[in-house]
């Protein structure tokens, strides 16, 4: 026989009362030792998840039991983004810093009754009673106050951004279980709406249920339809990307005619959903992969269609850009899926232009370089999306074999007004000639940007002034005006 260490207990078999009273009180000690383990976190030295759950138990029994519905506030604390970051890439002894310090920060705003838990390792739950409305605004403006103040260390000054929800006991549930679930479903809408502190109501409730049911709607109509007729639900709308070759008063010369593929759904129940809707969730489930597949091969079968109806030929054949989300450009096989529908339909490469933001660019620089090389050698397009609204540097940029970037429209929408964002499209410009790039300016809605972009020396534009994004139908009879109209546009 052995004890709890697995050392042979020896003196059990001369039947020794001492030693088993020894025994036991060291296993009593160890399952003590244990508790305390499991009950608080060794970076903060504040109560767990464990010790929430009874706590959490023990506030409502004793609210019930003397009848004060003053109730509490229940508060979900999480650390940003940045944390993640900061424990990636410096030293474990720095995020154990922070994450003892914000514990210290949170536990100095305390007051006596007020309860503090250190549940995951970006998170903390506060119970604080009787604290609500303009008690709880209190709270939360020194909280957020304390919070946002950066940590320095040598050589470091790091602000570490917090995001909280919260509930209130008994008016968001009575149970222990509802009014958790509910502070939870709070503090991912501040994560989402990157707000500091969003506080429960049910319109929340019915937002997440939404968001599954979509989710799972998602997964129907992949299932039930397969991959092959997903053109049930979904279809792709074109936009056109012009390339001008004059500004005039009250018009536009063009030389040549691209267009986006953007997605919709034409959901059974829900009607006609825009991309923002669906995608990121089928980014999250992973159901972009099949999603993304589709709209690959539906893209250069739309182009195969148009040739053969003669319709594609303005001196130049008509190139398709195709987004491609994050999770998809990593998925190993975009660059196999691609050169099988170009295959499949006996296009040439370089009728399709893949979208690609920068963050999924600059994700892992190395794979994006050797996928990135496979998109080329199939003499497709590579496009950078969004240019702007991501950290990469162009002088990053000269290390992929790149063709095109799109300047986000967040600096093209008041670049009448804002001197800064004609200072950095200016400089985007001559650096992206410099580059050998194409350049195209997203989200154009006035004659203005269009002007002062041309004298720039940009020459592609998208966005509403020229068209809305059409269907297939809509965007031939763009084009056919364009031609009748001897390759002009009026702008105005
Ligand atoms: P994006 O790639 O930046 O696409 C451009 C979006 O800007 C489109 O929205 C388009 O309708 C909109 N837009 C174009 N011109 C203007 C303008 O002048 N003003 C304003 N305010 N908006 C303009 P949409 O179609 O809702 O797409 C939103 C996003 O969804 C796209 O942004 C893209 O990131 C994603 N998306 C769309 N289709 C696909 C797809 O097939 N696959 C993937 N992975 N993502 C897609
Ligand atoms: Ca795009
Ligand atoms: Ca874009």
């Amino acid at each position: 026989m052995k004890d709890i260490d697995g050392e042979p207990v020896s003196a059990l078999a001369d039947g020794d009362i001492s030693h088993l009273r020894n025994e036991n009180s060291r296993l009593i000690n160890r399952v003590a030792q244990l508790e305390r383990m499991l009950s608080l976190q060794p970076q903060t030295g504040l109560p767990t998840h464990f010790r929430l759950e009874l706590e959490l138990e023990e506030t409502i029994d004793e609210f019930r039991r003397t009848g004060d519905r003053g109730g509490f506030s229940l508060l979900i604390v999480q650390l940003g983004d940045n944390y993640a970051s900061v424990r990636k890439t410096l030293k474990s002894s720095i995020s154990e810093w922070i994450l003892y310090e914000t514990g210290c920060r949170i536990q100095s705003l305390l007051e006596p009754g007020d309860k503090i838990f250190h549940t995951h390792e970006n998170e903390f739950v506060l119970i604080l009673p009787r604290r609500k409305g303009k008690a709880l605004e209190e709270f939360l403006r020194r909280l957020i106050a304390q919070l946002d103040e950066p940590h320095i260390f040598s050589g470091f000054n790091i602000a570490i951004k917090a995001a909280t929800g919260a509930s209130y006991w008994p008016e968001h549930g009575e149970e222990r279980s509802a009014i958790l679930h509910r502070a939870d479903i709070a503090a991912g809408a501040a994560v989402e709406e990157r707000k500091s502190f969003v506080l429960f109501k049910p319109e929340l409730l019915r937002r997440a249920v939404e968001k599954v049911e979509l989710q799972n709607s998602i997964v129907k109509a992949l299932e039930s339809a397969g991959i092959e007729n997903l053109g049930d639900q979904f279809t792709l709308y074109y936009q056109p990307k012009v390339f001008l070759s004059s500004v005039g008063e009250g018009f536009i010369g063009v030389e040549r005619i691209e267009a986006e593929a953007l997605i919709r759904w034409m959901h059974p129940q829900k009607g006609f959903l825009g991309p923002d809707t669906f995608i990121p969730l089928a980014e999250e489930t992973g159901l972009i992969l099949p999603l993304g597949k589709w709209l690959i091969y539906q893209c250069a079968r739309r182009l195969a269609a148009w040739d053969a109806e003669g319709r594609t030929s303005m001196g130049i054949s008509l190139n398709l850009s195709v987004n491609l989300s994050a999770r998809q450009f990593r998925s190993q096989d975009a660059a196999d899926i691609i050169a099988s529908a170009l295959a499949s339909t006996g296009l040439a490469g370089n009728r399709l232009t893949v979208e690609l933001t920068e963050t999924s660019l600059f994700e892992d620089p190395e794979a994006t370089k050797l996928t990135l090389e496979r998109f080329s050698a199939l003499g497709v397009k590579i496009s950078v999306d969004d240019f702007g609204t991501g950290y990469s540097s162009l002088s990053h940029l000269h290390r992929f074999p790149l063709d095109e970037i799109k300047i986000d429209r967040l600096f093209i929408e008041n670049l009448d007004s804002n001197h800064q964002d004609k200072i950095i499209v200016s400089s985007l410009v001559s650096i992206a000639k410099g580059l050998g790039l194409t350049l195209v300016a997203e989200g154009v809605e006035k004659p203005e940007a269009i002007k002062i972009l041309w004298d720039m020396g940009c020459r592609g534009f998208q966005g509403f002034l020229i068209s809305k994004p059409l269907p297939a139908e809509g965007f031939m009879a763009f084009c056919d005006k364009v031609k009748a109209d001897g390759m002009r546009i009026r702008i105005e």
